[in-house]
């Protein structure tokens, strides 16, 4: 049988969205819980260091990071679970949310699920990922300095990225699946014109190496039409094929856009009075934990006033 716990405000997810999220909650006296996946910390955990974040002039490992905000909000009274949410009622306050062994009910619901890049799906990238694989150039780009580099993508993302990426590195190869790209035109020609950059067509990776050293040394890469591999030398590969939204739970109980986005409404709100999003789930554009960090503070802000205006 479950146990049934009642809450004022229940955060799911522990990126820098919900952690902040749940520090300002705490600090308003609300005594959040906060439901954390069991791959907790988001994906700062998979990064190395962080530099972009405002406050540590030397950096900051991302996991550190992770668990200073935890113990942040630890610190000021948030309840932790680990599970995964596996059903949502949003239909009727208090909401319901089932995790393997609880019912939690609340008031408010602040989702920061986050956002999943996709992966190739290769163990090679899986083991190096941190370690010379990356999904974030704005995080990583300043470690390849001088250095050759693969992004694998052909979308804007890629063409952000690979372009962002000749400001370090030697040179950026763009390997893509098809012969042409699915970028906007103007992206496309901004990389066409770059002379640090050039293009490999039809080809995928079919391995990264080298995970016995545990760092990139090169990629096996491989052309779809004639099934030829070849080995290209660089110390990095940026994955840019795109990201999923967690999301999944959410459907059709809350308002997502065509590519499963809560789409927000004012503030941090959604079409749900008493549910609010905070951090990559509703952001595809900024993607920072700086600026998920604030949007967790927003979220926070504004289920607090929500809960004094239905409480008085
Ligand atoms: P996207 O448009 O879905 O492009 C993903 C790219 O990755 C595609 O070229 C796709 O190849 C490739 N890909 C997907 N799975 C792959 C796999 N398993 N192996 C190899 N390649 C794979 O994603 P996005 O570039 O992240 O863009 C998402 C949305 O955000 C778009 O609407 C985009 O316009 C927008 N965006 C805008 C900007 C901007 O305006 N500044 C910047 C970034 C993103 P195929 O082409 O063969 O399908």
């Amino acid at each position: 049988m479950k146990g049934l716990r009642m809450h004022e405000i229940v955060i799911i997810g522990s990126g820098p969205a919900g952690l902040t999220a749940a520090l300002y909650a705490a600090r308003a006296n609300l005594k959040p819980l906060l439901i954390e996946g069991i791959e907790s910390g988001g994906q700062l955990m998979l990064t190395t260091a962080v530099e972009n974040y405002p406050g540590f002039r030397d950096g900051i490992m991302g996991p550190e990071l992770m668990v200073e905000m935890r113990a942040q909000a630890e610190r000021f009274g948030t309840d932790f679970v680990t599970g995964d949410v596996t059903e949502v009622n949003l239909s009727v306050s208090p909401f319901t949310l089932t995790t393997a062994e609880n019912i939690f009910k609340t008031r408010a619901l602040i989702i920061a699920t986050g956002a999943s890049s996709r992966l190739l799906g290769l163990p090679s990238e899986r083991e190096l990922i941190g370690h010379g694989v990356s999904t974030c150039a704005t995080c990583d780009g300043y470690f390849f300095r001088d250095k050759p580099i693969i992004v694998v993508g052909g979308g804007d993302s890629a063409m952000e990225e690979a372009t962002f990426l000749t400001k370090f590195a030697s040179h950026v190869t763009v390997v893509h699946r098809r012969d042409t790209l699915r970028a906007s035109k103007i992206m496309q020609e901004k990389a066409f014109k770059n002379p640090k950059l050039s293009f490999i067509w039809n080809s995928v990776i079919d391995e990264i190496k080298d995970a016995e050293k545990g760092l990139v040394t090169g990629a096996v890469l491989r052309d779809v039409k004639t099934g030829d591999t070849k080995s290209l030398d660089v110390d990095g590969i940026f994955v840019a094929i795109g990201h999923t939204p967690n999301t999944g739970l959410f459907v059709g109980k809350v308002e997502l856009d065509t590519n499963g986005y809560i789409v927000p409404n004012v503030g941090a709100s959604t079409n749900v009075p008493g549910v609010f999003a905070a951090g990559d789930v509703q952001d595809h554009v900024y993607r920072q934990a700086i600026t998920a960090a604030g949007s967790g503070c927003m979220a926070a802000i504004d289920a607090e006033r929500y809960l004094e205006g239905i409480l008085e």
